[in-house]
């Protein structure tokens, strides 16, 4: 039997032969980019796969190209429920929406589908099929005990680890031997026939990491498994990306050691290999040490993190892009208000040796961006936020939603804004106590002043004989002043103070703080003046009278 026989044995059904795909695939043109985000449903999607699909929108959209999304489901069973449609919903959220893309079941959006992996079998067939019959490829038989063995052997008599030369155990069975194990039912995978060297090297250039030499494959790797009839991820990666005409690949700083693989299995069809951007691990600072990010101990590893703690789109983005180029923040302060698409991303500005992430940076870049926001655009958040994440307060909010607003408003569209917010769920925690729903005040942070009686008495002065709520500003706090001297034992004169605290109850900031505190229990808030102005008199008189 020849090669070309064993191959239609194992195929009968396949057909169409790699000529047929290539013209129902056709190039896109010259000078198309394209480039594609291909998560592995295996589990929920995190800050890496994150940065890649930056980088991929990015590229795609700097270059006019196409940004396309697909599924690879090969490993099924690991598959984690929900996972497509998590990531989907990622993409949603955060405005990556994938020129081409397929949801199970549902529609195909592009000419170069089926865009999941566990669709594409007989695809992948029409290329394994060639392989054998070319004798480039062959059914191995090995078990999982057999090459733990061989691992075990190898690691003792430290030698390379893997399946090459001699190891390869089902490497020159005959085709008449593969076929008669094959009917006899046993399970195999088929193992590209490497014609590597592993004391050759090659020169592999990424974008990102620059010109490297690297050492050839020569391991017979599996390419297909006839248990699920799906193509190893190496095999995948080849078909899929040559046929959909992926022209940039951005993946994470782990496959980079599978390159020399990847770079046989492309020279083996004669293959333009597309350009590689492998992305650098994302690291974290964790007390003295630098240490690489971790889906089990870092809550921001996750995605779900940034939604469930309300971070705007754009701060999220914002920080991936401050660790995808360095010289990314000195173009944003050129550029307050472009998109970030404008940049002029550059692979060679990533840091190969990783990408150290920071939630305060982000914070920071998050503070600013929503202190320029109008009191109207934080609403809008803020209610989307809180009827997925926090529906009371949601309810409270839409109250009356002019006063919610123009609480938001404090120290809010002037030159220079308050910058308190990171994230929509720190409002409730800065505002709270403008609601009646939830004021309730459970410790007072009095200053000075700290005597009850005392503290009644100056308030209950305020309301009855300093409070107007017409006054502006500046009257308000003549009116703080006059009801300051007003009082035995208190100044407004700073200066006089000053100079022999000792001799005062209290001056005019401490008689702030006692009004402050006795509205809000809070010793430290916004404009106080905002917020006497909004509390109203009906509630002002209330707190009052409920001080305890
Ligand atoms: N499915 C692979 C992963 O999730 C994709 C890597 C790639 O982008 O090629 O790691």
């Amino acid at each position: 039997m020849t090669n070309k026989e064993l191959a239609e044995l194992m195929f009968p059904n396949i057909t169409k032969t790699i000529e047929d795909l290539e013209k129902e695939y056709p190039e896109r043109g010259e000078n198309v980019t394209v480039t594609r985000f291909a998560p592995s449903p295996t589990g929920f999607m995190h800050i890496g796969n994150f940065l890649s699909v930056v980088i991929d929108y990015v590229i795609a959209k700097r270059n006019n190209g196409v940004f396309f999304l697909r599924n690879e489901d090969t490993d099924q069973a690991r598959e984690v429920e929900g996972a497509v449609e998590y990531i989907m919903h990622v993409l949603d959220h955060y405005k990556f929406n994938p020129d081409e893309y397929e949801i199970k079941g549902g529609v195909t959006k592009g000419n170069y589908g089926p865009y999941i992996q566990s669709e594409r079998k007989d695809i992948y067939k029409v290329f394994i099929k060639y392989l054998i019959s070319e004798g480039k490829a062959y059914p191995c038989f090995m078990t999982a005990e057999e090459m733990a063995e061989i691992r075990d052997n190898q690691a003792k008599a430290k030698v390379r680890i893997g399946i090459y030369g001699k190891f390869a155990k089902s490497r020159n069975l005959t085709p008449d031997e593969a076929w008669e194990r094959i009917q006899a039912g046993e399970q195999y995978t088929v193992r590209l026939k490497s014609e590597g060297n592993f004391n050759h090297t090659f020169i592999f250039n990424d974008l990102a990491n620059g010109e490297m030499k690297l050492h050839e494959n020569d391991n017979d790797t599996v390419i297909y498994k006839s248990s699920t009839e799906l193509p190893t991820y190496h095999f995948a990666h080849l078909v899929d990306d040559h046929l959909m005409r992926t022209t940039h690949v951005i993946r994470g700083q782990e496959w980079m050691a599978s390159v020399p693989v990847h770079y046989e299995l492309f020279k083996t069809f004669g293959y333009k290999m597309p350009k590689y951007v492998h992305t650098p691990l994302i690291l974290k600072k964790d007390g003295d040490q630098i240490r690489k990010i971790s889906k089990r101990k870092d809550p921001e590893a996750r995605m779900t993190f940034y939604e469930e703690n309300g971070y705007p789109i754009y701060s999220v983005i914002e920080s991936i892009m401050t660790i995808a180029n360095s010289n990314y923040e000195a173009w944003r302060d050129g550029h307050p208000d472009a998109e970030f698409t404008e940049f002029d991303f550059s692979a060679k500005k990533m840091s190969p040796s990783g990408a150290l992430y920071d939630l305060d940076k982000l914070d920071n870049i998050s503070k600013n961006y929503i202190s320029r926001l109008t009191k109207d655009q934080v609403f809008d958040f803020l209610d989307e936020w809180s009827k997925e994440y926090d529906k009371e307060f949601n309810e409270i909010i839409n109250k009356d939603v002019d006063y919610t607003k123009a609480i938001l408003n404090i120290e809010r569209e002037q030159k220079k804004p308050r910058k308190d917010y990171a994230k929509w769920s720190d409002v409730k925690p800065a505002i709270w106590y403008m609601f009646d729903e939830l004021y309730n005040p459970e410790e007072f942070a009095w200053g000075k002043i700290n005597n009850m009686d005392e503290i009644k008495s100056i308030v209950t002065n305020y309301v009855e004989n300093y409070y107007n709520p017409d006054d502006d500003k500046e009257t308000w706090f003549n009116r703080i002043k006059e009801l300051t001297e007003s009082m035995e034992g208190y100044t407004s004169n700073m200066k006089e103070y000053k100079e022999n605290p000792d001799a005062f109850k209290g001056n005019v900031a401490d008689v702030s703080t006692c009004i402050r505190v006795a509205l809000t229990s809070r010793d430290q808030t916004p404009d106080l003046y905002e917020i006497i102005r909004l509390l109203g008199k009906d509630r002002i008189v209330e707190r009052i009278n409920n001080l305890k």
